[in-house]
């Protein structure tokens, strides 16, 4: 009977073969390392495209072993398949690893995500990735002593800007809300928000809270114009 890691494992590999874009991304592999030449990535990890391809067609236990921190290494730049003579694409590979690991909440996908939840916070909830209020010495220390005066009048230094949608200090600038409204729809529909809630419930929760207010007082805006 099998355990839960080899169920896990078969069904990994069988979400793969399952994508629509599997078959046009392993067509094949004459094992010549090309893609490896031209791998940026390869240069900084123990990491290579020719691999990838290489575990696709050797199996569900190959693949699972990438699941870790393996599929993390890639750039996403994608000159491994603008160079295979077989028109493989080892990086599109690991792309759909990626969102298999996402939408399971594997462990190796909650390590990377961790560092990017406050960025996700503030698109989702300002529609900005990053804000003001966000350069803090900590998160900046290669920004030298100066740092804390960036920090210091924040609020009164964005008055001075010209541009009113830049007078914000928790969003690089003002989005408008019919169009956060949009993005919370786009975001709640495409399952975006399952998806947090699977590899981070905590931050799903603020993040739900808070759009919803948002959403809640647009709609009651709207009314009342009607
Ligand atoms: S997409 Fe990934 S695997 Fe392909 S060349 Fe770029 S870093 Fe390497
Ligand atoms: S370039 Fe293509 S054929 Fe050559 S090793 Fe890489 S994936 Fe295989």
């Amino acid at each position: 009977m099998p355990d839960d890691k080899d169920r896990e494992k078969h069904e990994i590999f069988e979400e793969l073969r399952a994508d629509p874009r599997y078959h046009d991304f392993v067509r094949g592999c004459l094992n010549c390392g090309v893609c490896t030449g031209w791998c940026p990535s390869h240069r900084f990890f123990d990491y290579a495209p020719r691999i990838v391809i290489q575990n696709c067609l050797a199996g569900e236990d190959r693949v699972y072993g990438m699941m870790g921190e393996y599929i993390w290494a890639c750039a996403q730049c994608f000159s491994c398949a603008m160079v295979c003579p077989f028109n493989n694409n080892p990086g599109g590979v690991v792309a759909i690893l990626r969102e298999i690991a996402v939408r399971r909440g594997m462990m190796s996908a909650k390590r990377v995500l961790k560092p990017y939840s406050r960025v996700l916070l503030k698109v989702m909830t300002f529609g900005n990735q990053v804000s003001p209020d966000m350069i803090q010495p900590d998160f900046f220390p290669d920004w030298g002593p100066k740092i804390p005066w960036a920090q210091e009048d924040l609020e009164l230094k964005r008055q001075a800007i010209p541009v009113p949608t830049l007078r914000t200090v928790e969003s690089a600038w003002k989005v408008a809300e019919s169009t956060m409204n949009e993005l919370y729809t786009i975001n709640k529909e495409a399952g975006i928000f399952d998806l947090v809630e699977v590899n981070d419930p905590g931050l799903a929760e603020v993040i739900e809270d808070d759009v919803q207010d948002k959403v809640a007082a647009y709609l009651a805006e709207e009314a009342k114009k009607e």
